[in-house]
């Protein structure tokens, strides 16, 4: 089958880039080779999106060790890459047809932390830190390919008369999002999601700044400030919904404070990953605010007057994955709620109506691959047909 790879070693790691176009063999469900297969699905993915992640990958400026250490200790010189997925099963284990949860020809997302359910972060409800977490497409075969085999818990059916298919393929960034925006009660359904009424800024609108915008807004935000250096992703922020959108700079935490009534933002969502952005986030919180942190750099950073963090009682949270499956209830909700108009901004801003936005996997190449990386928010790998 055909698949887009990664091929890399320690010794290669630094002088290659990108992903390789190869034929690969296909997965099968072999239950008497492993046991564990009768609890996996094998799927047709349809559609696969592309996402920071793989351009952190792509350039390899992130996710070195992980990928290393585990391609070493499984023994092998591959991955297939790739972990936002919408498709189709082919094919279920005997247990997961006998739970009749799943079956061939069901149309599914899946969550993208492979959890091991028994470790005591799975044991109490914190799966997306699972001590022996593997990751799809990063610690684990990925979904750019004609075929891929997974565990039937991380499968998230998926409704395609209620989200179209190009929307539903991106519910696993779009439920980063929602577990920013929903940083202290992460299970929160709408009625009482705690941006009710609240002052939320936003530092760093690329994709997922934009969907928190989005769902910032439809959660009842009474403000919402956005801080963006790139014209394109600016206008996006507003018509996404933020009142105003600023230059990151030394004044942004007081420009930030003067518009949320003088005492700062009630959340600061930082998405950059800066450590200015960090420190901004910090200064331009309320006394008791929360500070959501998701953009993710390496190295030290030095927090100036730390005191005054414990002394405001800021409240900081580092989010990470998706809540299982409580984020993944909301986006559902989010999406397939048609009033708060959500779908058709994501299908318009963020997958730009599919104009340039979606690849064929067989019309792979590495230029047009990194142009996409760069140039829109969000593409779309399709790989089987709908
Ligand atoms: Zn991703
Ligand atoms: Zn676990």
């Amino acid at each position: 089958m055909k698949a887009l790879v990664l091929d890399v070693n320690r010794n290669t790691w630094s002088t290659t880039k990108g992903y390789l176009l190869r034929d690969v063999p296909e997965p099968k469900l072999d239950e008497k080779q492993d046991a564990l297969d009768a609890k996996r699905v094998l799927i047709e993915p349809i559609f696969g999106g592309v996402c920071g992640t793989d351009k952190g990958i792509w350039f390899r400026k992130a996710f070195k060790e992980s990928i290393l250490s585990t391609m070493e200790k499984d023994k092998r010189n591959h991955f297939v890459m790739g972990h936002e997925l919408l498709g189709r099963i082919v094919e279920v284990g005997s247990e997961v047809k006998r739970g009749g949860r799943f079956h061939v020809g069901q149309v599914v997302s899946a969550e993208s932390h492979i959890y091991c359910g028994v470790c005591p972060m799975c044991l109490s409800g914190d799966q997306h830190v699972c001590a022996n977490e593997r990751i799809i497409g990063v610690s684990s075969d990925g979904i750019f390919a004609e075929r891929v085999k997974l565990p039937e818990n991380v499968l998230w059916p998926t409704v395609l008369e209620k989200i179209r298919p190009e929307v539903a393929a991106v519910q696993e960034p779009f439920g980063n999002a929602v577990h920013v925006c929903t940083p202290s009660m992460a299970d929160a359904n709408l009625k009482n999601a705690e941006f009710r009424g609240k002052t939320i800024a936003v530092l760093g609108c690329g994709t997922i700044g934009l969907f928190s915008i989005l769902i910032a807004r439809a959660m009842g935000a009474r403000k919402i400030i956005g801080v963006e250096p790139n014209a394109k992703n600016k206008a996006k922020a507003l018509a996404c919904g933020a009142d105003k959108v600023i230059e990151p700079s030394e004044h942004a935490a007081e420009e930030i404070i003067q518009f949320c009534d003088g005492y700062g933002a009630d959340y600061c969502l930082e998405m950059s990953g800066f450590p200015s952005s960090l420190l901004t986030a910090i200064k331009a919180s309320r006394r008791g605010g929360h500070i959501a942190l998701f953009g993710l750099s390496s190295g030290d950073l030095v927090i100036p007057r730390f005191e005054e963090l414990i002394t405001a009682g800021k409240r900081v949270h580092a989010i990470v994955g998706r809540r299982v499956f409580g984020t993944w209830e909301i986006t559902k909700q989010l999406l397939e709620d048609k009033a708060n108009g959500i779908q058709d901004q994501v299908w318009k801003h963020i997958l730009e109506e599919g104009k340039g936005t979606i690849l064929p996997l067989t019309e792979f190449t590495p230029e047009r691959f990194e142009h996409n990386l760069s140039e829109h928010p969000k593409t779309l790998v399709a790989i089987n047909k709908l």
